[in-house]
């Protein structure tokens, strides 16, 4: 049997009308999961007891003629800087190697009302830092299309699991690109949502004014049920919007009738991929076919959205990472006094680009550098945020590639942090802006790599960006490709 190819949606069918179990299911996907995980490693940790207990409190609901909800039994795996109550959240970082969280993060309490099967932690790069999982400080994650590339990062353990059967969906987080890149890489639908759509708290933070959950799927539909999941206000992050959330689910109408989309032409940049440019350019032919109207605009700041996201984002994860001392949280290593011990702690157990980041951030935020680095790079994000304010009076939501290549391979730009950053340049700007953004699978490179095209919204307007995904996926029929 292959179930593990199928959606939620489409398995939901299937335990509603009693074709399936739910524990028949995730064993289904457990052998999927031992037959793919040692050459993927999309997991950090795997919770088979949990998964198969809920598989059968599922299965006794549905015995007992109760009606189930969306995500009931639905197979699943949670980006591990994400807590879980009694299981381990690591971030892949060897100074949380063994940290156990005492509580659940709001959209795993959220998640967990609807009661699916969670399978395990997955891989990403140590704190969420990187777009390739080679930064983690335990295993690089495979891209499920090419064992020699990576899937993308920092959520490249919750797409290669999604994109390879060992999950049905998964959430991930998002501070310059982490749900999207990946998504991209591994041709899954992956929404970064509007900043305080969804509750951060219980998200180990990497930069707080950038950092959102969001799911990633293998189509369109999911992403939308996920979604009506996990957002919604939470007292527990001050952060978190308290306007409605619209059912997501009602957005999904094949029409774009006279929607007008934006084509921004900085984001066709130079280095930009051939046959990612023109997938992309192609997916805009599809939505004129389907009655959309087109415009060339410009967002004239994205040029400097790299530069301002890599002096913020490292400013606030120097701040948060203070934490890690060796004394309030996770691993210690002792030295002659209380300096030596913190030194040798973080020294020895962060990895090179974790250390990187604090070494740029506390650069930009110390005295006499603060003016000249961290408060210009904010005066640059308000007017890459007027940039989008400005292109939204004249269109409804804008269309480019999600990241300018395919998936690259593994090990060709670990040496070169900044050639990496640069990859990143189709996904900060909308972090910096606080904008929603979807990833969906719009064709394959010659090589037949995935590639993504990125759609991004107004703030709080997640219910268009869906809508405009929804109808080119039914149109094109791209879908996650699954293997056998
Ligand atoms: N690739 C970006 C970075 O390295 C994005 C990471 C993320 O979104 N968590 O910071």
């Amino acid at each position: 049997m292959t179930l593990y190819k199928k959606t939620a949606h489409e398995l939901h069918d299937l335990l509603t009308s009693k074709e399936i179990s739910a524990v028949e299911l995730t064993e289904n996907i457990f052998e999927r999961i031992d037959a793919k995980e040692s050459e993927i490693g999309a997991y950090l940790e795997i919770t088979r007891d949990v998964a198969e207990k809920s598989a059968r409190s599922v299965d006794e609901k549905i015995s007992r003629g109760e009606k189930i909800l969306p995500l009931e039994g639905i197979p699943c795996g949670i980006k591990d800087n994400i807590c879980t109550k009694g299981i381990k959240t690591t971030c892949a970082s060897k100074i949380l190697a063994n940290f156990i969280p005492p509580y659940d993060a709001t959209v795993v309490k959220k998640l967990s009302a609807q009661n699916p099967v969670i399978l395990g932690k997955t891989n990403l790069d140590e704190f969420a830092m990187g777009g390739s999982t080679e930064n983690s400080g335990f295993h690089v994650t495979k891209n499920p299309h090419d064992l020699t590339r990576v899937p993308g990062g920092s959520s490249g353990g919750s797409a290669a699991a999604v994109a390879s059967g060992e999950a049905i969906f998964t959430l991930g987080s998002d501070t310059g690109g982490s749900i999207r890149q990946p998504a991209s890489f591994c041709g899954v639908v992956g929404l970064k949502p509007t900043y305080g759509r969804v509750s951060r708290y219980g998200l180990v933070a990497y930069a707080s004014s950038l950092d959102q959950i969001g799911p990633i799927t293998r189509d369109v539909t999911d992403c939308a049920t996920v979604l009506n999941a996990i957002a919604g206000h939470d007292e527990m992050d001050s952060t978190s919007t308290a306007e409605n959330v619209p059912d997501f689910t009602k957005s999904l109408v094949a029409d774009v009738k006279g929607l007008k989309i934006g084509l921004p032409k900085e984001y066709f940049v130079k280095g930009i991929d051939a046959d990612v440019e023109k997938s992309v350019r192609d997916a805009a032919k599809v939505f004129e076919s389907l009655g959309a109207e087109i415009f060339e605009i410009s967002l004239p700041h994205t040029d400097f959205a790299i530069s301002t996201y890599y002096l913020i984002a490292p400013a606030e994860a120097a701040t948060n990472l203070e934490r890690y001392d060796g004394v309030s949280y996770g691993e210690r290593i002792d030295g002659a006094d209380v300096v030596e011990m913190m030194k040798n702690t973080r020294t020895k157990l962060f990895g090179e680009e974790v250390k990187r980041r604090i070494i740029i951030g506390n650069y930009a935020l110390s005295a006499g550098y603060y003016d000249a680095y961290y408060l210009k790079a904010l005066k640059v994000r308000t007017l890459i945020q007027k940039d989008f304010t400005d292109a939204f009076k004249n269109v409804d939501v804008i269309l480019a590639p999600t990241a300018p290549t395919a998936a690259f391979k593994i090990g060709e730009m670990i040496s070169d942090p900044l050639k990496m950053y640069l990859q990143d340049v189709c996904t900060v700007p909308l972090n910096l802006a606080g904008l929603p953004g979807i990833s969906v699978p719009c064709g394959f490179t010659k090589n037949n790599l995935p590639i993504g095209f990125q759609l991004i919204g107004k703030a709080l307007d997640e219910s268009t960006i869906l809508r405009a995904a929804f109808t080119y996926e039914q149109a094109s029929g791209f879908k996650a490709d699954i293997k056998d």
